[in-house]
């Protein structure tokens, strides 16, 4: 390709899509490996329609060729599938993810946990609002089940290749790590999924930025700064999805591909092998590859704890809860203040839970329950915390720990997070293994709860 002028990546580059978000465990859950491109703004895009012909096989197996010699790893034997996808093709994917995920009903709860904070408008269909995002922005998506690459029909043919190149990392990743086991959601730990999601799409996409980089023979720096840098787009470029829909889109594309920068930075492509081995335990991690490894790591906190009684005896039961880790508790805040505020106060975090919590009545109160790097980041946080743009109806801190609550007014609730800041419990955690354990061990504790009792037998 000849050198260009101005900028040399589409302009209508937008966002790589989804496997899921941060702190929607559902949207993590959903277990897409995708790559996407908004396609408004492509004006200079010729838009020749991909068909299933000898030129597209060219296409995908010379994909296949350039990520497995960029990223330095063998391709599988017997090579991999690809088709062309319609947009019934994708949407009909997504639909099926969603539906082989039991995601809906994350995407509910979670949809009613963020309308505590005011950072998701009242009645909106998250999962719906997914799809249909999901949908517009998909460009290519590899299917781990079929060893399928795939390509959408409609995609302008100056981005085929790079599209098929993030896609072919995919299956080189799959084959050489294995990308089964993260494709099932871990309900509760939504921030460690989506941390690896952030390896997963940022390993990808630094792969297709690269060659778009030698084929344009513009420096590997600029081209993945340059696209890096436009997340902020590709999320605009969602128009009226609800803001966390275009959050947890874009978090895994742009700042993963940050974070796998900086990972190959210290060591070419290799170092983000190893990622795969020792993985990243929180978004934090992920926006911060500094405290991922070396003198500085920064493991994590897992917090834990019951019902306050106080609570339960007003009515309340567990509806569900999850980590939000940085990016979830700057996205909260984020929708009441300025994004420095946001982002300066969330940067302090070491460990959360946030808690969904039911009335009979239907009311709903959410329990955010954290601890932060010191005392100092507790009190920027608790100050950032009491901005929502829903207020809490109390925010406690207790040293260097924030208990709040938020939604249905309720008696004393002064009170309860302050004793909820004491009794909480931490875990420092020091690897994956550990949310793999959690999560299956909470998940064997609600099938438990919810499996009728066997009747006693009669003596
Ligand atoms: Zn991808």
């Amino acid at each position: 390709m000849t050198r260009r002028t101005g900028s040399t990546l589409p302009r209508g580059h937008r966002s790589f899509l989804p496997r899921g978000g941060r702190f929607c465990a559902a949207l993590a859950s959903v277990g897409l490996l995708v790559g996407g491109w908004g396609l408004t703004g492509c004006a200079d895009c010729s838009s020749k329609a991909v068909e299933n012909d000898d030129a597209f096989r060219e296409l995908a197996e010379d994909a296949v060729k350039i990520a497995s010699k960029l990223r330095g790893l063998a391709l599988p034997e017997g090579g991999v599938n690809h088709k062309v996808a319609s947009k019934a093709d994708v949407v009909a994917y997504i639909e099926k993810r969603i539906q082989d995920t039991g995601a809906e009903a994350i995407f509910r709860d979670q949809a009613h946990l963020l309308e505590d904070f005011g950072a998701h408008p009242e009645g909106v269909d998250l999962s719906a609002a997914f799809v249909k995002a999901a949908a517009d922005q998909v460009a290519g998506f590899y299917d781990w089940e079929t060893k399928t690459l795939y390509l959408a029909d409609w995609i302008p043919s100056l981005i085929q290749k790079p599209i098929m190149i993030h896609e072919a990392t995919h299956a080189l990743q799959d084959h050489h790590f294995g990308l089964a086991r993260f494709m099932e959601p871990m309900i509760g730990y939504g921030d460690p999924q989506a941390a690896v999601q952030a390896l997963i799409e940022g390993d990808a996409t630094l792969v297709m930025v690269d060659a778009m980089a030698e084929q344009t023979g513009m420096g590997r720096e600029m081209v993945r700064d340059q696209v890096a840098g436009s997340g902020e787009q590709a999320s605009a470029a969602l128009g009226d999805a609800p803001p966390i829909i275009g959050a947890v889109l874009t978090f895994p594309y742009f700042t993963g591909l940050s974070y796998a920068s900086a990972l190959e930075a210290d060591g070419g492509y290799p170092t983000i092998d190893k990622a795969y081995r020792k993985l990243p335990l929180s978004t934090e991690q992920v926006i911060h590859p500094e405290k991922a490894s070396g003198d500085g790591i920064d493991y994590p906190r897992d917090v834990t704890f019951e019902l306050p009684e106080a609570l339960a005896k007003a009515g309340y039961t567990w509806a569900t809860s999850d980590i939000l880790g940085e990016f979830g508790v700057r996205f909260i805040i984020e929708q009441g203040q300025e994004k420095s505020v946001a982002q300066a106060a969330a940067a302090g975090w070491d460990g959360d839970r946030a808690v969904l919590l039911r009335h009979t009545s239907g009311a709903t109160v959410s329990l955010l329950a954290s601890v932060w790097d010191s005392e100092a980041e507790a009190t920027e946080a608790a100050k950032a915390l009491r901005g929502t743009k829903l207020p809490p109806v109390a925010v406690v801190q207790a040293g260097d720990r924030v208990v709040g609550l938020w939604g249905q007014r309720v008696a004393n609730a002064e009170a309860i997070v302050g004793e909820l800041a004491n009794v909480m419990k931490l875990t420092e955690v020091f690897t994956y293994d550990y949310y793999v354990k959690a999560s299956a061990d909470a998940a064997a504790a609600r099938k438990a709860a919810s499996t009728p009792k066997t009747p006693a037998v009669a003596k």
